[in-house]
């Protein structure tokens, strides 16, 4: 009898989420800091949420650009968008990409990298399950 009450114990512990002991890790995507000046949007913390995400600078401001159809620089920390946005069109851009370049499919977790497959092809490898998926660009 006891051997089955051990066994239902086993059971109920195993059916436990697993993230039931630290449920204070889960990420929460960044946000942009940013304000305008004449006819240009500065985002202020650019080089700090690059550096959260883990995502080289190069590669979010390319996706900005493109996304938000604007031209831009990098100066320093901060990234200069070549046109007025007041709306939070910038912090939505920004969940989109960690949402395809940084969260893995699988576990959605953010602890991956970009592997480069050459021709422009790349791969989602995530660093706590394992999984490989392919970025679409
Ligand atoms: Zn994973």
């Amino acid at each position: 009898m006891s051997t089955s009450y051990e066994q239902l114990l086993d059971e109920a512990y195993a059916a436990l989420p697993e993230k039931a002991t630290h449920s204070g890790e889960r990420f929460e995507i960044p946000k942009f800091d940013y304000f305008t000046e004449g006819m240009k949007t500065i985002i202020k913390n650019f080089a700090a949420v690059c550096e959260k995400i883990r995502r080289d600078k190069p590669l979010v401001s390319k996706f900005l650009a493109k996304e938000l159809a604007v031209p831009l620089e990098e100066q320093g920390e901060r990234l200069i968008l070549q046109r007025k946005i007041t709306s939070d069109v910038i912090n939505r851009k920004l969940e989109d990409f960690v949402v395809r370049f940084v969260i893995c499919k699988e576990c959605k977790k953010p602890d991956t990298h970009i592997q480069e497959l050459g021709h422009g092809v790349k791969q989602l490898i995530c660093e706590a399950c394992g999984a490989r998926n392919a970025i679409r660009q």
